[in-house]
């Protein structure tokens, strides 16, 4: 049984003097320590002290096998010409596994404890099997071209497979097409053809003005971009208006559970056909701020019954694998457009609405009865105190001091239990430096 100060239950309520008693991986109780004590006599207390209890955090969105390259290309002149630099530069052999590896180290040491992951090579898997926490690495898929869309597929299926006989018990795998400037529909459909039902998809959506321009089938930035990569652009039929999201629902391709990130440059009727299909939002403020994509209507997008989470992108265009900063980065990028949102919205919107956009209100994201053992310990600076929890737990002076995923701790006093930290920063270290 672990008591603190503190614990943020369900909806953000927090709960002084609280106990959470955790069995078999799953929160049995929680409650003040009094009650919960009483209710199970004999359990052992953990009594961590001063420090906020609180459901582990979910990043909707990220690229664990981009972690080495944070400050290698600028943002300043936009997305389409750092996305040309980034597939333009070769990687160094070897470098998305040890990458993927000091992704997970660093959102484990921020307090993630489900990470929704997406990138080439799925190196993703065994990262996040290696550090114990919870997650979906998504396959990335490439293709504009009709004529190769079912050998793409094919290939992007069966390194699912294979992936998915490599994971661990926490781990799931499914498929992201990558953007619609770069996966056409005829590849959607083939890898729909051809994946099992139930698996997860995940994608980009409207990031860009750049995103506009390759849809209207100029050639631009992404044309140079999409070159680097021997991939031909998409074509969508309906497209000629520019709108990523009327192209995709005309051709069917916008299903129930599709993570779509940024979701920059939609209007009123592109948000209306997002939630009519059931489309969840992984919003990225600090990344869409870097490449001079521009704000989210997130306002909108949740009124209109879209799910919108948080996902911190890669160091490459973001921070490093920090869902609390995105928070933070949410609130001072909504305030400039007279938008508020109180520390228990902003931290929902890595906790329960996450979980949500999942598919996963049930079980994760939240402190109650029947709900996954995903927990995090933060202790807020002492000037902090007393004050708000979900404020302390977002606060940057804050330390993430404990994480545990099925009640395993996988962070202790800041030290990893399963990773050693220190051999996984150094490789990284070593890869950089023969990159740049
Ligand atoms: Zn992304």
């Amino acid at each position: 049984m672990l008591a603190a100060t503190w614990a943020v239950a369900a909806s953000g309520d927090a709960l002084p003097g609280a106990a959470v008693r955790v069995r078999d991986g799953v929160i049995a109780d929680v409650g003040a320590r009094a009650d919960v004590v009483a209710r199970a006599p004999g359990v052992p207390v953990t009594d961590l002290g001063d420090v906020v209890l609180a459901p582990g955090l979910i990043d909707l969105h990220c690229h664990l096998e981009w972690s080495i390259v944070g400050g290698v290309h600028s943002g300043a002149d936009g997305f389409g010409a750092w996305l040309a630099r980034l597939v333009g530069t070769p990687a160094p052999p070897g470098m998305f596994g040890p990458a993927a590896q000091l992704a997970a180290l660093r959102s484990l040491q921020a307090g993630t404890t489900t990470v929704i992951d997406n990138g080439p090579t799925g190196a993703g898997v065994a990262a996040l099997t290696a550090s114990g926490q919870r997650g979906v690495v998504h396959h990335e898929a490439f293709g504009g071209d009709p004529a190769d869309a079912a050998s793409r597929a094919e290939r992007v299926a069966d390194a699912i497979a294979a992936l998915d006989d490599a994971a661990g018990p926490r781990v799931a795998v499914g498929v992201s097409p990558h953007a619609p400037y770069s996966a056409g529909p005829a590849l959607w459909n083939a890898l729909a053809e051809r994946l099992p039902e139930g698996t997860s998809w995940s994608t980009h959506i409207a990031e860009s003005l750049d995103e506009r321009a390759s849809l209207r089938g100029e050639h631009g930035a992404l044309g140079d971009a999409l070159g680097r990569l021997g991939v031909a652009p998409a074509a969508w039929p309906d497209a000629a208006h520019g709108s990523s999201v009327r192209a995709m629902a005309a051709a069917g391709v916008l299903r129930p559970g599709l993570i779509a990130a940024h979701l920059v440059h939609v209007d009123e009727a592109d948000v209306a056909l997002l939630a009519d299909h059931g489309v969840r939002a992984a919003h990225c403020p600090i990344s869409n701020a870097t490449l001079r994509c521009g704000r989210s209507p997130v306002e909108a997008l949740r009124a209109a019954g879209v799910r919108v989470a948080l996902g911190t992108d890669s160091p490459s265009s973001a921070g490093t694998y920090d869902v609390r900063a995105e928070a933070r980065a949410c609130l001072a990028t909504h305030a400039a457009a007279g938008l508020h949102f109180t520390p228990a919205e902003l931290l929902s919107l890595c906790t329960t609405e996450a979980a949500a956009a999942l598919g996963r209100a049930h079980d994760l994201g939240a402190i109650a009865p029947g709900y996954r053992a995903d927990l995090i310990a933060v202790r807020p600076r002492a000037e902090a105190l007393p004050g708000d929890p979900c404020a302390a737990v977002l606060d940057a002076g804050s330390a993430v001091e404990a994480v545990w995923v099925d009640g395993e701790c996988l962070l202790r006093d800041g030290v990893p239990t399963r990773l050693d930290a220190a051999a996984v920063e150094a490789r990284a270290a070593e890869i950089r430096r023969a990159f740049c």
